[in-house]
């Protein structure tokens, strides 16, 4: 599960992380509210779940509340990465004399969380990951002590050499090991941590992820929980019966049990295409599940073509086929889709597939080649 920006910054204060002073506006008007309540130079911040808002237009700087309304009318609404802008933090800014990097991750090597830090910290991280990974500085934190004083100051000592800059960096960094252990986090960031004109150090963009088999034990951070689009679409599915996993490909994929969606997602990949989700329709033939289905790949902008992958075991073929049917008899399809019939009674499964039009073709590869070559081709 993860949080967004402003809830993050919530957190790292209850903490005692310095953070400076936002507030989450839904509206123009609470954006003019919010910048004359602040009174200064504000930043204005998309508030959606994914990393890159900088660059993306997302985050603006306004001297005056005029620019922050300004800011805030171009920044509600717009699209990052596929998410609808629908609020915005507006946030005390501060001038910045440096970045800096700081997250915690779990280390499945050293089974131990990784503190990871960088003088390089700011928007080009992934960058410096990618060209220049030894400017992230990787710590395991030893689970048994804990992040200790010793530990905190060494890395903060990576980072700075002013001795106030050191203090401040120690006691940011054994906060965020707290949060990290206490909320049951996967992953926490500030990124940028900056140094301020006035020499302190401030957490000016917050990033929590969280892992979903503790949020049982956490019900402060469940409640936190804001479903993405396509993670209402993960839930609708699950009560349906399927089990869907929305990828960013344009190949969209119905199978029969979790096992084969991986293999038909490799298969896919193998031959150069690119999966649009992993969709495990189950075990049952039943013509609803298959609408249900079929709805759900068609709701996807992304899906240009459909490969249904059926293997008869328990489900017989013939019944799938008979579903496949009826749903399509029901919906208006109006992009390709390659059936891939195979097992227990495939033959006449095949056979009812014919009768109404629909291509099928022999083998998991050449529904996969077939589907490739109709994405290439429009
Ligand atoms: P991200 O792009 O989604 O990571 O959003 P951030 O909140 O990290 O903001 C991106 C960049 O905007 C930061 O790295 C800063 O360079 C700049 N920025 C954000 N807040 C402030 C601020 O209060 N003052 C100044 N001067 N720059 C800011
Ligand atoms: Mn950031």
């Amino acid at each position: 599960m993860k949080i967004h920006e402003y809830q993050a910054r919530q957190i790292f204060r209850q903490y005692g992380i310095p953070v400076p002073d936002d507030i989450l506006c839904h509206t123009i008007e609470e954006v003019e509210k919010a910048a004359r309540e602040l009174n200064r130079m504000v930043v204005v911040k998309a508030q959606v779940l994914v990393g890159g808002r900088g660059k993306a237009g997302g985050v603006k700087l306004a001297k005056t509340v005029e620019a922050a309304v300004d800011a805030g009318q171009k920044i509600l609404g717009m699209d990052i990465k596929g998410y609808t802008v629908e609020k915005v933090l507006v946030a005390d800014a501060v001038e910045i004399q440096k970045e800096y990097y700081v997250g915690l991750t779990i280390d499945r090597n050293t089974k131990s969380v990784l503190f990871m830090a960088s003088a390089e910290g700011g928007v080009e991280i992934e960058e410096v990951a990618k060209v220049n990974p030894d400017a992230i500085f990787k710590i395991p934190i030893d689970p048994d002590l804990g992040m200790t004083d010793f530990m905190a100051r060494k890395i903060a000592f990576k980072l700075f050499s002013d001795i106030n800059l050191v203090k401040q960096a120690v006691d940011i960094f054994k906060k965020l090991y707290k949060i990290f252990i206490d909320t049951d986090a996967s992953i926490v960031e500030i990124n940028p941590l900056v140094i301020t004109d006035g020499g302190k150090l401030a957490a000016i963009d917050g990033k929590m992820n969280f892992d979903d088999n503790a949020l049982y034990r956490q019900p402060n951070i469940e409640v936190l929980n804001e479903p993405t689009e396509d993670e209402k679409k993960e839930l609708a599915a699950k009560e349906s019966g399927l089990t869907y996993i929305r990828l960013d490909g344009n190949i969209g994929c119905m199978v029969n049990g979790a096992g084969l969606a991986m293999a038909s997602m490799d298969v896919i990949k193998h031959f150069g295409g690119s999966p649009a989700n992993f969709l495990d329709i189950g075990g049952s033939s039943s013509p609803q599940k298959v609408i249900d289905a079929m709805n759900l790949l068609m709701s996807d902008k992304n899906v240009k073509v459909i490969m249904i992958n059926i293997f008869g075991g328990i489900t017989r073929c013939d019944d799938v086929a008979k579903g496949l049917v009826t749903a399509l008899d029901q919906l208006k399809v109006e992009i390709p889709i390659v059936i891939r019939l195979s097992g227990t009674n495939a033959e006449e499964g095949l056979r009812i597939i014919k009768e109404h039009n629909l291509p099928t073709v022999g083998s998991l590869s050449e529904a996969a080649k077939e589907a490739i070559r109709l994405v290439n081709s429009l």
